[in-house]
């Protein structure tokens, strides 16, 4: 692509345009609902591809987004008419197990980050035995991006034992603006640059450049418990009730979830995963079925990647029409906000609406609130509210489900996790970000100061 009249930098790498064979799945992002027709999107097979495709739409003002793994709720990471520059063919693993650390590109998916991983054991330092294999914590997911993942902090079954994904990170490779209409790559890590390496741990993808290269930490891993319980849905209140008091106040090595479906789905299913053995698990799960009626209640030892392959739920995995939000628990919930949730879980739009919720607190309270832009630090469970649906005609109705619902909660609730983002918050910078917002304009006033990266709710500098 050259413009007539002026010299624009050619754009390198696999190009798809609009009317190409490849056009529908290359445009396609995980959520259907909000469909967006790029002009063209560039596949980069290297970082000088990268570096080409920001320099073009620089020199000639076309706009565009950047993508990975496409699962942005909102959709943020695509746009009608301009270019979106995909990152998801850059996917290379290189793992030290030496130093513990592994050099993930970022267009990899989960999936080939736990798997690759996975492959890497060493012995551990005792020397007594080897561990099968390493880990990042990261989400459940295997077709998300470990780049808008990572960028907005990064949640999953590992987050109370060794923190988020971003607390793992060590170094970025990142694209981002230099003067008028060129561009650099910086390295940004605790030393250098790191008022832009803080704003990449929590900050939220697309701000501030385009990052081509993660250095994480790794852990070593083998075995881990895992546990499943189930109740009616009439036990809504009881069962939740107990695990809002427990799971966020448990041994750190053990993370959970509850999930709330819908009356139809008659099913309230908690899950969790463990570093320890099975009996240990056993007896830490005692207070939360004590004093309920579950139906079903399994507790197994197994090794870390069938636990992977657990959690990773093929249905979350295919593009849908959805509807997602969330909001942070700092306080246990009241009686009348558990009522609300049941309430609207029996006036749920269809069997898919659910409400979920993982604890944090332990490891990802380790570190202070401002001490990376991820900020709800001293939330104790992070709560999402989703619905998805097939048949245009209902979308408005999910959609208010999920606007109403949060709403609904919100006397009770906090916030919401920028990687959930929701273009119906109205004031979504300190729903993000709280008190960090300044911080990170500050970031972008800095490294972009021509808002080059914006798009909805995207970070503004000072100076616009
Ligand atoms: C089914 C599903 C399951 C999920 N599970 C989890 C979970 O377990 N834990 C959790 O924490 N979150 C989870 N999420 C939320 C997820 O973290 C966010 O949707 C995340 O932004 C997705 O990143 P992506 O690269 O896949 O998406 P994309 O749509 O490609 O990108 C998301 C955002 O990051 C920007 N971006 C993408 N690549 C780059 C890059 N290389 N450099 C700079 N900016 C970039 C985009 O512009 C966009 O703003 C889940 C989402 C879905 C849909």
């Amino acid at each position: 692509m050259r413009e007539v009249g002026s010299i624009v930098t050619e754009l390198t790498g696999r190009i798809i345009r609009r009317g190409d064979p490849g056009y529908p799945e290359a445009r396609k992002n995980f959520n259907l609902y909000y469909s967006k027709f790029p002009e063209a999107i560039v596949f980069c097979e290297e970082e000088k591809d990268v570096l080409n495709a920001l320099k073009y739409v620089r020199e000639s003002k076309v706009p565009f987004r950047v993508r990975s793994g496409r699962h942005s709720y909102q959709n943020f990471s695509l746009l009608d008419n301009g270019i979106v520059i995909d990152i998801s063919e850059l996917n290379a693993i290189k793992v030290d197990t030496s130093k513990d650390i592994a050099v993930i590109k970022a267009g990899c998916e989960l999936g080939n980050v736990y798997q690759t991983l996975w492959q890497h054991g060493r012995t551990l330092p005792s020397g007594i035995h080897s561990s099968a294999g390493s880990t990042i914590p990261a989400g459940t997911q295997s077709s998300v991006g470990i780049a808008g993942l990572t960028l907005g902090g990064g949640i999953g079954y590992l987050s109370r034992v060794f923190g988020l994904t971003c607390d793992n990170l060590l170094n970025v490779r990142i694209a981002v603006p230099k003067g008028k209409d060129d561009v650099k790559v910086l390295e940004a890590n605790s030393r250098k640059n790191s008022e832009l390496f803080w704003a990449c741990c929590g900050g939220g993808g697309g701000n501030f450049g385009i990052v081509t290269e993660f250095t994480f930490r790794i852990h070593p891993i083998k075995n881990v418990s895992i546990f499943q319980a189930e109740w009616d849905f009439d036990q809504l209140e009881t069962a939740f009730d107990s695990w809002q008091h427990w799971a966020p106040f448990a041994d750190r090595r053990l993370t959970s979830s509850i999930e709330l479906k819908a009356k139809s789905e008659n099913t309230i299913q908690a899950l969790g995963q463990f570093l320890g053995s099975k009996d240990e698990l056993k007896k830490l799960i005692r207070p939360l079925v004590k004093n309920t009626s579950p139906r079903k209640v399994q507790v197994t030892t197994i090794p870390f990647n069938q636990a992977v392959n657990f959690f990773n739920n093929p249905a979350g995995n295919i593009p849908s029409y959805f509807k997602r939000s969330g909001a942070y628990i700092y306080k246990p919930l009241p009686n009348e906000g558990i009522k609300i949730m049941k309430r609207f879980l029996e006036n749920a739009p269809n069997e898919n609406a659910a409400i979920w919720q993982q604890s944090l607190a332990g490891a990802v309270q380790d570190k202070a609130p401002s001490e990376t832009a991820y900020y709800h630090r001293n939330a104790l469970i992070a709560q999402e509210y989703n619905t998805r649906w097939t048949k245009d005609e209902v979308a408005s109705r999910n959609v208010q489900w999920v606007y109403s619902l949060r709403k609904h909660l919100t006397p009770y609730t906090r916030g919401n996790y920028v990687n959930w983002p929701d273009i119906l918050i109205r004031d979504w910078p300190r729903t993000y970000y709280g008190d960090n917002f300044d911080q990170l304009r500050k970031v972008k006033t800095k490294v972009d100061p021509m808002n080059v990266f914006r798009f909805k709710q995207s970070i503004p500098p000072f100076s616009n």
